[in-house]
């Protein structure tokens, strides 16, 4: 019943700071300054509304997370962890189109509110339920985008870490945003963070989503920015043809095929697509080092010059690009 929970555990500052440098037109930090419009989404210990600042008419995506949920849930670190990252991913000179904004936060007792930007299109699972499958055109510029995303916080030291359909929004304009950053990491680790995850190392759990976990999460090694690249390997795999590359009944199965690469393309997948296939294989490779994405194999450039990319004439033209998603 929450009695003896100290809600105070997850305060959140009000970020003023936040508030100046994200948005300095949008002063407003409290709940009475917007309005709630229809619930959008819900997560295991938050809702999410579409929100109205009251003074400009401006809509945001309003992430209201109950405290005593969080608590409860043991989800204090992951709400603390999300809100770092955003911050730092969200000031004028880090922010990038393609990555879900922080505009402020603020509280009451009961809950934490984030005002984000609005991905008013659903996310990428839905959009693929509809469409049953993308076309090569559709998954090579969603790929390239959500390449483009990973690049980006990777430059930070930030690995995402549950890179999924589910977690790739879009935008107004049918463009890609990567959101969900409660799984995500700083690569330098604190001596906390390093216990932190040993202790999870030890209750045999681990973070992300057991379809796109990658094998040296399964294996307790050390993971760096690749394993996000893993599962755009997974996305990618999935985008194309409706089904995730690593499906069972249950999580040990599945990690049984992930850990000795167990996969295999459908037979109608499209003979035409044999770039993609080959960068399927490419990201979906046990070792890190022979991952494309990873340093070894060139970084992030060597992924962009991969021939299933070659239809994108102009990489940094691509948030101004007409989405083929739209639709
Ligand atoms: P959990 O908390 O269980 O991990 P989650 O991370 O998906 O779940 P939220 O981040 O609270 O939960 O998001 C819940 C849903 O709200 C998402 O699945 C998405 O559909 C929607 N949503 C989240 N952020 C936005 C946004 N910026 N714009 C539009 N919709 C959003």
């Amino acid at each position: 019943d929450g009695s003896g929970a100290n809600l105070s555990e997850v305060d959140v500052e009000e970020n003023a700071q936040d508030v100046k440098e994200n948005a300095p037109e949008l002063s407003s930090k409290s709940p009475k300054d917007f309005f709630l419009l229809e619930e959008i989404g819900e997560g295991s210990y938050s809702t999410v509304h579409i929100g109205c600042e009251r003074k400009t008419s401006r809509k945001f995506a309003i992430k209201i997370c109950s405290k005593l949920q969080i608590i409860r849930e043991k989800k204090t670190t992951q709400i603390f962890r999300e809100k770092e990252c955003l911050t730092l991913l969200s000031t004028n000179e880090n922010f990038h189109p393609f990555i879900v904004r922080l505009y402020c936060t603020f509280q009451d007792k009961e809950s934490l509110y984030f005002v984000m930007s609005l991905a008013s299109r659903k996310d990428l699972l839905q959009v693929l339920k509809k469409k049953k499958k993308f076309s090569i055109e559709e998954a090579r510029f969603a790929a390239a985008e959500i390449a483009v995303a990973l690049d980006h916080i990777h430059k930070f030291y930030i690995v995402h870490r549950d890179v999924k359909p589910e977690n790739i929004l879009l935008s107004d304009t049918g463009h890609m945003v990567l959101s969900d950053f409660g799984c995500a990491k700083f690569l330098e680790q604190t001596e906390e963070e390093k216990k932190e995850l040993e202790t999870r190392v030890r209750k045999s759990s681990f973070v992300g989503t057991a379809h796109y976990v990658c094998p040296e999460v399964l294996l307790n090694k050390p993971i760096d920015e690749t394993c996000d690249y893993w599962a755009l390997g997974c996305t990618i795999f999935q985008l194309l043809t409706g089904e995730r590359p690593f499906n069972d009944v249950s999580e040990y199965f599945i990690f049984k095929r992930i850990t000795s690469l167990r996969y295999s393309f459908p037979d109608d997948f499209p003979p035409s697509a044999d770039d993609a296939k080959d960068l399927i294989q490419q990201c979906l490779q046990i070792e890190s080092a022979d991952r494309l994405g990873s340093k070894e194999k060139g970084g992030a450039e060597a992924l962009k010059a991969h021939p299933f990319f070659n239809g994108i004439e102009d990489w940094e033209k691509l948030p101004e690009s007409t989405s083929p998603l739209l639709g």
